[in-house]
């Protein structure tokens, strides 16, 4: 597996956002915006982001699934679904250079690279990078919640929206004005933990008309709703969504990180 993994390097968020406190030396800036809210190491003004991991591996989900694709992890998230796998991401990472995180993505010779977390629309330089990435003719995808605005990030940039079902604890906290930033370039998906969930993401569909926004991805809790419920119900309902499972948890050991 050709992975890379940066060192990790534990930091403190802003005790503005009620996450402790820490000393700080002359290089250390205090970020107080919540939306970028890390004690940066940084000691320049170029914009930064704080990186859990970026790595090779196989893309294993969306419409882009089976491709090599270069994920860039940032730090932090505003959630906490019940089922989440990447908690390991909401603390710690490193502030690194938006040209310092570009230079190495470019440098895996990969054209395809997500922009995940935690939330990384929860910086603000994630946009940057964003656009640093476009620039390089990379294709860009971004895997956020939909609980914060969508619409600051570039045109060219591919949004993967995952729509927060009931069962994750955390469907309250989606920002619905964000269904009419959405484009046909663009994808929801919804994580199905039961059949709740499923009548519930039924309906959101019905309700927003997303077959005339965008693509539909429909995939299940691992380990919770077996696969062929799901996939049984859809073909009930002929719903018109794309099923799919997290591939790489079948490529790898699902608990393997880097992959
Ligand atoms: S949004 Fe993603 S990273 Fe954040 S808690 Fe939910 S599953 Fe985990």
């Amino acid at each position: 597996m050709n992975s890379v993994v940066f060192a990790r390097t534990a930091f403190l968020p802003s005790p503005a956002c009620g996450r402790g406190a820490g000393g700080e030396g002359t290089a250390t800036r205090i970020v107080n915006d919540c939306r970028d809210r890390y004690y940066s190491t940084v000691s320049t003004q170029e914009p930064s982001v704080v990186v859990n991991e970026v790595y090779a591996s196989i893309q294993g989900e969306s419409s882009y699934a089976g491709l090599p694709c270069v994920f860039v992890r940032l730090t932090g998230c505003n959630l906490r679904c019940i089922y989440c796998d990447t908690e390991y991401a909401f603390y710690d990472g490193e502030r690194r250079t938006v040209t310092n995180v570009a230079d190495q993505v470019r440098g895996l010779g990969i054209a395809l690279v997500e922009i995940t977390g935690g939330e990384p629309l929860l910086q603000k330089d994630c946009v940057v990078l964003a656009q640093r990435l476009l620039n390089s003719g990379l294709t860009v995808l971004i895997e956020t919640s939909g609980a914060l605005a969508i619409d600051t990030l570039p045109p060219g940039v591919i949004r993967i929206m995952d729509i927060k079902c009931p069962s994750s604890s955390e469907s309250g906290k989606m920002d619905w004005s964000n269904i009419d930033h959405l484009t046909s370039r663009d994808e929801v998906k919804f994580v199905i933990g039961n059949r709740d969930d499923y009548e519930w993401a039924r309906q959101v569909i019905k309700q927003h008309d997303l077959p005339r926004k965008c693509s539909i991805l429909i995939s299940t809790v691992f380990g919770s709703v077996p696969p062929k419920d799901v996939a049984g119900w859809m073909l009930e309902d002929k719903l018109p969504a794309r099923f799919q499972l997290q591939m790489h948890k079948y490529i790898w050991d699902p608990k393997d990180r880097g992959v």
